[in-house]
């Protein structure tokens, strides 16, 4: 198993320009040996997982939800039956891994069959929350891209942020009742796990373990199809991050396809990323963050239609992880 941490780090402030520029990287692919159980592919261009806009500190208002997007109140479980986050690593659960061992790190799953990942990350920092209460509220909710896989009945997994969880309640309860859907963890607040990621607030390592298992919390009650799955905030770890996040029994899962979907003016390049860069067993990073990401729902038929003509399927992550070995730990 391969863990990324110094690329990552590497190529990240360069992928940041061409992110924020629209711009999109041809792949730049390294691979792991044939049949390693956890893939290695290099996160290729637009590897910013940007769409935040500024972290700087501050802490949200308790004023009353001024967008007329979300749906504030009490949230509810819709199943009623799912366990408490913190003991949800039961291996039923994908992605489940024994707590205190080293997370494995996931790029993509298996080469074979024909089944991709569609994957959604949900961010939420402080500075967004602050526009959210601001004058003219933006959506962080691409309402357009729930609608269409779901009126097209396609399989994706949401990488949810527990403050997004927090400002999209309803649109969160619409995620867990459908079983097409896969709900995975994006941290709370989108901070960032190593010293330099973008110019994401880094979270203190003390504070870590605790900010992820707060994000399963929030996320658990809604029920539906919960996982183990974890995100990091840029895509940015290292291996103290890891260490920090052992006790959780959670996979970290990076992706072999990014979208460089984050602030992109146009469509195109985002469906030339994907489709350029997909293989069988491949997981796409997209974002849901409509403001911040405002083309994706634009580019996703185009996607969905490139994918249909290459034989490739959307299915859930955990059915495109699922030659992976979720129990192994990286060396
Ligand atoms: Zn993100």
């Amino acid at each position: 198993m391969h863990v990324k941490n110094r690329r990552v780090a590497l190529v990240a402030g360069v992928v940041a320009l061409f992110a924020v520029g629209g711009f999109v990287l041809g792949p730049t692919p390294l691979r792991v040996p044939v049949g390693a159980a956890v893939g290695a592919t290099a996160p290729t261009g637009g590897t910013a997982d940007g769409s935040w806009q500024d972290a700087g500190p501050g802490t949200s208002p308790g004023s009353p939800p001024a967008n007329p997007a979300r749906t504030p109140g009490p949230v509810r479980s819709t199943d009623g039956g799912t366990a408490p986050g913190g003991t949800a690593t039961g291996p039923a659960v994908p992605g489940a891994t024994v707590p205190g061992s080293l997370p494995p790190v996931v790029d993509h799953g298996p080469r074979t069959g024909r089944k991709v990942a569609l994957t959604f990350d949900a961010d939420m920092t402080d500075a967004m929350r602050r526009q959210l209460r601001g004058p003219n509220p933006p959506s962080y909710a691409n309402l357009a891209i729930v609608d269409l896989l779901e009126r097209q009945g396609v399989p994706a997994t949401f990488f949810l942020t527990g403050k997004w969880v927090e400002e999209y309640p309803q649109l969160t309860r619409r995620l867990a009742a459908n079983p097409r859907f896969e709900l995975a963890n994006h941290s709370y607040g989108h901070d960032a796990f190593t010293p330099d990621c973008y110019h994401l607030k880094p979270l203190p390592r003390r504070e870590m373990t605790a900010d992820v298992a707060r994000t399963f919390d929030t996320i658990t009650p809604y029920g539906g199809r919960q996982t183990r799955y974890f995100r990091f905030p840029g895509l940015c770890h290292d291996r103290t991050a890891l260490t920090e996040l052992a006790p959780l029994g959670l996979t970290v899962v990076d992706g072999d396809v990014v979208s460089g979907d984050p602030f992109a003016r146009y469509w195109q390049p985002i469906v030339r990323a994907v489709l350029s860069q997909v293989r069988p067993g491949s997981v796409i990073v997209l974002h849901v963050t409509e403001a911040n990401a405002p083309m994706t729902d634009e580019a996703l038929p185009h996607i969905l239609a490139g994918l249909a003509e290459r034989g490739l399927e959307p299915a859930p992550l955990s059915e495109v992880l699922g030659g992976t070995a979720p129990g192994a730990s990286p060396s």
